[in-house]
């Protein structure tokens, strides 16, 4: 499709902003909304409901209702799964309506709407559907008068709280695995991205999902977000977001009925090069692009790159010249790699964190401005600062955008100390022809996930979280069922 008609068909598109609980779409109990406009040109996309307690109360209740009558909970994994194949279904057969509603929702370009969000977010709730009726419970190894069945059993009504970065696919990692097992779900999409969400629920409802199984509450987080986080009658969250607010959910839980918490949080993750590695080139066009991909606002892209000293000087200036290919463009063309970031309160974060660096004494050796201001969206260009030092704000904290900093190590200790200098433990990955140091290094790392070699490999069967700060919880794979379902032992004698 050409720009053309992606811009006319923007034009022509009424987001329905409306909450769905028990399968209807509806108004706020008071009527309040918020008014979402696009990161893309500042364009108005609609009014979406601003949910409150007693918005959340019916929904949870609602979604209470469903999983104790057992529409859901109590359907054959062989039904189950044959309404979520028809919900993926449905995803991909709306890929250029959804897709569209993420670009003007978030800012990404619509080339990887298209072909990133929408197909991983179908991906990863087929997925679910193909393994539920796969997974067997188990009998202990007792003594002979006796059996214990050990069952997995759905969890209740699970509430999930995502964020703006990936938004389909953050609700889809949650939806997976919690309604393949049988839960009921509330979902609290980012205010800043609430309309997939909301399209999501629809067309699982069309793919025959029962009303009140899953329900969508739009509206900000210290309303919407805490009364679901609050909320006694929740058995699980399944949050994804900052580490700030993951600390909420902790305490949320604490405060009310002690429900579980899964916490996905931030990252500032390592990308360590070694001078022993053979194609330095691959190595820093793949930092670039891992690095900035989605404006940067991925939670595991790799903003910290430890280079050896000996190749450093090197190494930066070919990162700075892969660095241009990313300057941000009208997300709507689809020969657009960069688009905007997600609003002018994160546009301000991260030209702050630019500043921040430049007072620190960092050299910016890319990028470092504001970007196609006349738009009315919000742009900023890939940025690299070499000479970072470890314990400066741009080295040390998520700056969620297109900022990449630049640490130089001495030897290999120097490097792994480096990198595990962070808060969080998301990611990393260790560059290095040599297999006993690429395996040392790896071993050495605290991160829930280490690339060796490359940066870009994913895939729904592998697990996904941190270590540290950066969460407590696994999304994707067989693994994330361990968070929607409780273990019951049942002893029967015999
Ligand atoms: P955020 O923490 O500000 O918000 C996340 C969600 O929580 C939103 O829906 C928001 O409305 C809600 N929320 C905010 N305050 C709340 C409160 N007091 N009570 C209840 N809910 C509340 O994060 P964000 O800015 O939307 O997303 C960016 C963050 O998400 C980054 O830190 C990023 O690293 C992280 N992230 C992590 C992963 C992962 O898998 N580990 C994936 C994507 C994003």
């Amino acid at each position: 499709m050409s720009l053309t008609s992606w811009q006319e068909r923007a034009g022509q598109l009424r987001p329905d902003g409306r909450l769905l609980i028990d399968g209807l779409r509806r108004d706020s109990t008071d009527g309040r909304t918020f008014d979402k406009r696009s990161p893309v040109d500042g364009r108005l996309l609609g009014a979406v409901a601003r949910a409150q307690a007693a918005d959340v109360d019916r929904a949870v209740a609602s979604a209470r209702a469903a999983f104790d009558d057992g529409r859901w909970s109590r359907q054959p994994p062989a039904a189950r799964k044959k309404v979520l194949q028809k919900f993926a279904d449905g995803l991909l057969a709306a890929t250029d309506e959804l897709a569209l509603l993420e670009t003007l929702d978030m800012g990404k370009p619509i080339r990887f709407s298209r072909s990133v969000d929408v197909p991983a977010a179908a991906r990863c709730i087929a997925w679910y559907a193909e393994a539920i009726d796969k997974v067997y419970d188990e009998i202990a190894p007792t003594g002979p008068s006796a059996l214990a069945l050990i069952t997995r059993e759905p969890m209740g009504v699970v509430g999930a709280i995502v964020p703006w970065n990936y938004p389909m696919i953050m609700a889809a990692w949650k939806l997976g695995p919690a309604l393949a097992a049988g839960n009921c779900v509330v979902l609290k999409p980012s205010e800043k991205s609430p309309y997939t969400a909301m399209r999501m629920a629809e067309i699982a409802l069309e793919a025959g999902l029962p009303p009140g199984v899953f329900n969508v509450v739009p509206g900000f987080g210290h309303e919407a977000g805490e009364a679901l986080a609050l909320h006694p009658d929740v058995d699980a969250i399944g949050f994804t977001g900052s580490t700030r607010v993951g600390r909420r959910m902790l305490a949320y839980a604490g405060e009310s009925n002690l429900k579980r918490v899964y916490n996905e949080l931030g990252g500032k993750s390592a990308f360590l090069v070694f001078p022993d590695f053979d194609d330095l080139d691959r190595a820093a066009e793949t930092a670039a692009a891992s690095m900035y991909f989605n404006q940067g606002e991925s939670c595991n892209a790799p903003s910290r790159l430890l280079v050896h000293e000996a190749i450093a000087d090197d190494f930066v200036a070919r990162v700075a010249r892969h660095a241009p290919a990313y300057a941000p463009g009208d997300p709507l063309d689809e020969t657009t790699v960069m688009g905007a970031v997600v609003d002018e309160g994160q546009l301000r974060t991260v030209m702050g964190y630019i500043a921040s660096g430049r007072e620190e004494g960092a050299r910016c050796v890319a990028g470092g401005r504001q970007a196609r201001a006349d738009s009315g969206g919000y742009y900023v260009e890939p940025t690299l600062f070499d000479q970072v030092r470890s314990d400066m704000r741009i080295a040390r904290e998520e700056i969620f955008g297109p900022v990449l900093s630049v640490i130089r190590f001495r030897d290999e200790a120097h490097a792994i100390a480096l990198a595990n200098d962070s808060a969080y433990g998301l990611q990393a990955s260790v560059w290095s022809s040599h297999i006993d140091r690429a395996h040392r290094v790896a071993r050495a790392l605290r991160a829930g996930t280490v690339h060796v070699n490359q940066y870009d490999e994913d895939d729904i069967t592998v697990p996904f979280g941190g270590y540290k700060q950066s969460g407590n919880g696994r999304d994707k794979s067989l693994h994330a069922f361990d968070k929607y379902t409780e273990l019951k032992t049942t002893w029967l004698r015999i």
